[in-house]
């Protein structure tokens, strides 16, 4: 295998660490870009010393030139506390971001993929979320400029393929958990875990019966190499996730059981616009991906998750 100049943005974040660390496994040569808004250099610390990584300070907002064969675009914040904490910059760092990470590419004739969302669903109206489903997105509503921002992202990587010839992949990722999640970005999973180590109160939002699908991230990772490994004329949108839903009142009770918790569930009012149902189908990447599907379950991927966890116990 020949080793490959990889850029990726938003390295240094939950699942740009993962995606750094398989790759410089595979041989490669990683350049791990992050402007350290809501990723760490923690995350990447053990990577460090490695010859075939750097790590470079720089906000996508701003043009980065190197030299690279392919580019894993994933520079946004995740979480909607902090997607929301800035929200024009959220929108400045999807599609500035997106457009000067495809300019890169276009100059030096790289392959980029896009790490898309589940959000350009929005509050889907359609069950199970297809890639033909348009999406159901409140544009001036508080996950707006999330949605918003990566959809348009979406649209300019599409054009920059049609005008520019530019090699685009889009992958759409849902929910999404696993080790090195930040203990305080406010997502679901990290929020129960640490709850329930510190036999604090679960906060569980509006009744607890709206649904998500939760995929363990070495699945996503996996699924990411082999999206941009596909010939030229695969682009995606290719949802990647894992189909198995849950309520978030199931989550709280598994992760309880699971790390043996005294907490108690509470229930706390259920922010606007969130969305009632999520559940990907995978058909198509299974189609394209060589048969890929997700294959750790949520026991087996909290499990994992709740052991790194558990080092921020009452921190
Ligand atoms: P994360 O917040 O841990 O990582 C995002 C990284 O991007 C952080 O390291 C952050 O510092 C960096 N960043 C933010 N703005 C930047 C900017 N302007 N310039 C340079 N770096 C910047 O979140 P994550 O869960 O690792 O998500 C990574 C990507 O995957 C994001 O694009 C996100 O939208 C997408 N995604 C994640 C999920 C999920 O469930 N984790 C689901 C759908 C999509
Ligand atoms: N949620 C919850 N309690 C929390 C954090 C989140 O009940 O402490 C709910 C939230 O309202 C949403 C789901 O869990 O319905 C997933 O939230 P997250 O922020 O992880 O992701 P997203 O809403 O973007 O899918």
């Amino acid at each position: 295998m020949s080793r490959k100049r990889i850029l990726v943005t938003g390295g240094a974040g939950f699942l740009g660490s993962h995606l750094c660390e398989r790759l410089l496994n595979d041989g490669h040569d990683v350049i791990c870009l992050d402007n350290f808004f809501t990723g760490s250099k923690e995350n990447v610390v053990h990577l460090i010393n490695n010859p075939y990584f750097e790590l470079v300070r720089h906000d996508v907002i701003s043009p980065f030139f190197a030299e690279v064969d392919e580019i894993y675009n994933l520079a946004c914040p995740a979480s909607p506390i902090h997607y929301q904490y800035n929200p024009i910059k959220t929108v400045k760092t999807s599609v500035m971001g997106a457009i000067n990470m495809l300019g890169l590419a276009k100059r030096v004739k790289a392959k980029i993929l896009q790490a898309s969302t589940s959000e350009v669903y929005g509050d889907p109206q359609v069950h199970p979320q297809t890639e033909e489903y348009w999406g159901h997105v409140n544009p001036i509503g508080l996950r707006s400029c999330y949605d918003e921002g990566k959809r348009c992202a979406e649209t300019l990587f599409v054009n920059y393929r049609y005008q520019n010839n530019v090699r685009i992949k889009i992958i759409r990722i849902f929910n999404t958990y696993g080790p090195r999640m930040s203990i305080n970005d406010g997502r679901v999973v990290s929020n129960f875990i640490m709850q329930a180590l510190n036999n604090e109160d679960i906060t569980v939002y509006g009744d607890g019966s709206q649904t998500r699908s939760f995929q363990y991230v070495d699945d996503l990772v996996e699924g990411m190499i082999r999206m941009m490994g596909t010939n030229d004329d695969i682009t995606g949108p290719f949802n990647l996730g894992n189909p198995k839903e849950f309520t978030i009142l199931d989550l709280a009770e598994k992760v309880i059981r699971l790390t043996g918790s005294k907490s108690k569930i509470v229930f706390k009012e259920l922010p606007s616009d969130d969305p009632i149902q999520r559940q990907p189908r995978i058909d198509l990447a299974k189609q394209h991906l060589n048969n890929w599907e997700p294959t750790v379950q949520l026991e087996e991927g909290l499990t994992k998750t709740i052991e790194y966890f558990t080092k921020f116990k009452n921190k």
